[in-house]
């Protein structure tokens, strides 16, 4: 592959796209969709004995909420995901989601209604109607290696997808790949009733 940088030719054998939820805009099926998911952490709390064994909560609702403690005695509090108008994340929008985000935490932890948010995003989030990561080649784009790793267990996903190309660059023959193939439908299947 021949790849024109300004005034620079770079040629390569394989290419490798593991850029994130940008390679999105890099292919014509996207295959995934991307939200708006918030969180905040608070300051550090002297006492976290009111949560028991400070156990990861993750809730199945929609939005969801999920809640965990960090070393320094921190609450992260996150979720609250939203469509993503546009494929941009909406300026100053996640000021009104960690407020929201703060009053669980409150609602959660009565005793702990002075804590405040020390710190605050929004991010872009991308998951499959599948759940699975999209990993491997498109018929589109000769000599190129797909890695992209969606939802909550995307970071496992991108470790898998790096093993998986590694292994196919190098000869080793990996017939598993096929689960995560670019060309599966980007939709679910109809539901029959
Ligand atoms: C709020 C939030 C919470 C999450 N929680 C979890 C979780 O608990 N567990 C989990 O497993 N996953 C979680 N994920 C998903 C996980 O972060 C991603 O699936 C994972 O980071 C994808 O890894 P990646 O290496 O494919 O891409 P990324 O980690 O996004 O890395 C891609 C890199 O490429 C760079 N890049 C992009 N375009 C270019 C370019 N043109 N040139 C050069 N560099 C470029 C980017 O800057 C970035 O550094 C979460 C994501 C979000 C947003």
């Amino acid at each position: 592959m021949i790849c024109r940088c300004g005034q620079s030719q770079i040629t390569a054998k394989h290419v490798i796209f593991a850029t994130g939820y940008e390679t999105q805009q890099y292919k014509r099926e996207r295959g995934a969709e991307l939200t708006s998911s918030y969180v905040i952490v608070t300051e550090p709390l002297k006492d976290l004995q009111d949560w028991y064994e400070q156990c990861l909560i993750w809730e199945t609702a929609r939005p969801y909420h999920y809640l965990r403690t960090t070393r320094d005695g921190r609450i992260i509090a996150g979720g609250l995901d939203e469509p993503l108008p546009g494929g941009r994340l909406v300026e100053g929008r996640y000021l009104a989601k960690s407020k929201q985000l703060l009053d669980y935490v409150h609602q959660m932890f009565p005793r702990s209604t002075a804590l405040q948010a020390e710190y605050s995003w929004g991010a872009v989030f991308g998951h499959t109607h599948d759940g699975l990561p999209y990993i491997g080649t498109h018929p589109d784009y000769p000599h190129c290696y797909f890695l992209e790793g969606y939802g909550g267990n995307g970071t496992a996903c991108s470790t898998i997808a790096a093993e998986m190309i590694t292994d196919i660059i190098s000869g080793v023959e990996r017939p598993d790949i096929q689960m995560f193939s670019l060309t599966r439908s980007p939709h679910p299947p109809p539901k029959h009733h």
